[in-house]
């Protein structure tokens, strides 16, 4: 088999070609590439075994439907606590991250973070996206985004969340759909016997200085298991929470990741088939079923081999970046005729913004015990601000936190076809009132307190999210089930359909019961049909 190192992003048709051609020359190349490839056929494929891949795998599964779950990342598995299967987070240099936080790059995947030493790309946990006016972080590996979440647990409050759904989706209509969630999760706060523990000074320190400054400060449900951050505190389990590192995956099992919950729970139904390091590349309509192009790549991220799947059902659930990828990538290539116009429209990064503050007048710690689960509000501001502790490695009297607002404007995905790689295109006047009440916090946290802005210092000040939602917007690019335009037995089943904002809110939980309520739907109307 030959093999091909895997650029970092899909290949563009050209691309590939010429380096098809060029492996030909070299080294006597005789495949016959994806588009000739033999499809494996399948009732429903699943692209992304994040939150609504997995949720969709899931409830297909319980209606007794089977599917193929394509993963482009590597399973990542603890099996006991302990083991170092993720890594480390640091700003310092002796105490740095290496390769398994990244997806395929050489450069740090988070603001503010030290230069990665020069290693070998690798299918790590977090890609960042290099956009016009705006960064993406997105998740990689089986379980999507709940390998690197926070777990944080919020919910827009029911007016904010009117004012950008469609309104046939009402936040009462919602309310079944989060709690199916929440009692999945069975999150809870961060208990009281923890954050009396010196490693939690910081989330003390944000309580404390925020109810002074006047804001409702909340404990936020999250999905974590908080005995094993005891045992971390008792020293039974290697320091790892306690030190602020667990954005890049956690080694003792304490978050709730999806293979967990719905993940698990499909694949122990066995009709669920879930293929690590299966990479879509590129999706064609293929008369009544969809052929999606996949490259099977190794560790390192070097092309093994590249197969095809035919379809009668394919959902889309890549994450929103990586869904719009495929997706504006097929239209602008014709494989999908037909594609709606609005498709790639509607991004937005919600209102989110990095900020940090110094010298805030108690100490803090040098590695503050995580995770992020302390939330402060101004609901009519509107903005709220997330703590979140860090490993700084050096006592700074610091606080990071995180502003989320709601963005008047909206931003788009575009294909680059030369470089083979989606673009978000971003407008700062977009968010400029995010930002703006973003700093106002942070000018009255200061006021009311100590304290700086440290955010240059730190090298915060970069527009990145965390949070990219939109592209193929509910009721816009899809009804309001996730069904594409036009596109019979095409859906979209993840961050990409919400309106680019879950205002005030971390959005796994609104996307996540937006998948609930979705599929729930699909199952009972389309795959009625097809049994009738
Ligand atoms: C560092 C970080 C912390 C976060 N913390 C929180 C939090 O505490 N609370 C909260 O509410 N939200 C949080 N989020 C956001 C949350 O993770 C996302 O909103 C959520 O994961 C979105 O779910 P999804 O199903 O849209 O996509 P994802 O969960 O991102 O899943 C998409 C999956 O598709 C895979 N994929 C992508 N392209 C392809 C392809 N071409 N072929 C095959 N597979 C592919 C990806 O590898 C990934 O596994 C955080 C995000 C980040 C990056």
């Amino acid at each position: 088999m030959q093999q091909r190192r895997r650029l970092f992003l899909p290949l563009s048709r050209r691309t590939f070609v010429k380096l098809a051609a060029a492996s030909a020359a070299s080294a006597a190349f005789v495949g016959c590439g994806p588009s000739g490839a033999e499809a494996e056929e399948v009732d429903n494929l699943i692209i992304g075994s994040g939150f609504g891949g997995s949720i969709s795998a899931y409830r297909l599964a319980q209606a007794g439907h089977s599917s193929v779950v394509l993963e482009r990342g590597r399973r990542w598995t603890v099996q006991n606590p302990g083991d170092d299967v993720f890594s480390d987070m640091g700003f310092t240099e002796g105490d740095r991250y290496d390769h398994r936080c990244r997806w395929l790059g050489t450069t740090a995947p988070l603001p503010g973070l030290p230069p990665l030493r020069p290693l070998v790309p690798y299918t790590g946990v977090l890609e960042r996206i290099p956009g016009d006016g705006i960064d993406i972080v997105c998740a990689a590996g089986v379980g999507g985004g709940s390998l690197v979440y926070s777990g944080m647990m919020v919910r827009p409050r029911d007016d904010h969340f009117e004012s950008v759904f469609p309104s046939e989706i009402t936040a009462r209509s919602m309310d079944p759909y989060y709690e199916r969630v929440r009692e999945l999760v069975q999150p809870s706060s961060l208990p009281d016997d923890l954050l009396e523990l010196e490693p939690w000074a910081a989330s003390r320190t944000f309580i404390e200085q925020g109810m002074r400054a006047g804001y409702d400060v909340q404990r936020l449900l999250c999905g974590f298991d908080w005995d094993k951050a005891r045992a971390e505190a008792r020293g039974e389990l290697p320091p790892q929470l306690i030190r602020g590192s667990y954005i890049f995956g956690l080694n003792n099992g304490a978050k709730a990741t999806l293979d967990k919950l719905y993940l698990g729970m499909a694949e122990a139904t066995g009709l669920v088939d879930v293929r690590p390091l299966h990479w879509a590349q590129r999706i064609i309509r293929d008369g009544a079923r969809w052929r999606v192009e996949v490259d099977v790549i190794d560790e390192m991220g070097v092309v093994q081999e590249s197969i095809a799947f035919s379809a009668r059902r394919l959902f889309v659930c890549a994450g929103t970046a990586n869904t719009n990828a495929l997706l504006v990538r097929a239209r602008d290539e014709d494989t999908i005729p037909d594609l709606p116009d609005s498709l790639g429209e509607g991004f937005g990064n919600n209102g989110q913004h990095i900020r940090a503050r110094r010298g805030v007048g108690v100490d803090t710690g040098a590695f503050q015990a995580g995770p992020a689960c302390i939330m402060l509000f101004d609901q009519d501001a509107p903005i709220a601000m997330e703590n979140g502790p860090a490993p700084l490695g050096s006592e700074m009297q610091m606080l990071i936190g995180t502003g989320q607002g709601i963005p008047s404007g909206r931003g788009r995905f575009i294909w680059n076809a030369a470089d083979g790689r989606v673009v978000p295109v971003w407008d700062p006047a977009f968010d400029a009132e995010a930002r703006a009440n973003t700093d106002e916090v942070i000018r009255r946290l200061n006021e009311m307190n100590a304290g700086e802005d440290a955010t240059a210092r730190m090298n915060l000040d970069q527009s990145v999210t965390f949070h990219p939602l939109g592209g193929c917007v509910l009721g816009q690019t899809t009804d309001l089930y996730g069904r594409v335009n036009n596109q019979d037995g095409l859906y979209v089943v993840d961050g990409a359909l919400i309106p680019g904002v879950t205002p005030l809110s971390n959005p796994f939980w609104t996307v996540s019961a937006n998948a609930e309520r979705c599929i729930e739907r699909i199952i009972a109307e389309d795959y009625a049909e097809a049994t009738t």
